[in-house]
């Protein structure tokens, strides 16, 4: 799973103060609940995401 690349954090609150720092050019991060994990990680903000690339993060990264 792709995920377990990614930090993980005890609680959103400090995925919050990390997502400051870890942002794209022009997609804002978000911090997520990740199940496989039960942490959290941060990833894009995918309420900006169209339907087509939110399905296919969702099957490469298993979350959600
Ligand atoms: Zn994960």
């Amino acid at each position: 799973m792709r995920c377990s690349n990614k930090l993980n954090f005890q609680s959103r609150r400090e995925a919050e103060k990390h997502a400051d720092f870890w942002f794209d050019r022009n997609e804002k991060m978000k911090p997520y609940l990740c199940n496989a994990h039960r942490s959290w990680h941060i990833g894009h903000d995918r309420a900006s995401e169209n339907p087509v690339t939110r399905i296919h993060r969702i099957l490469e990264e298993g979350y959600e």
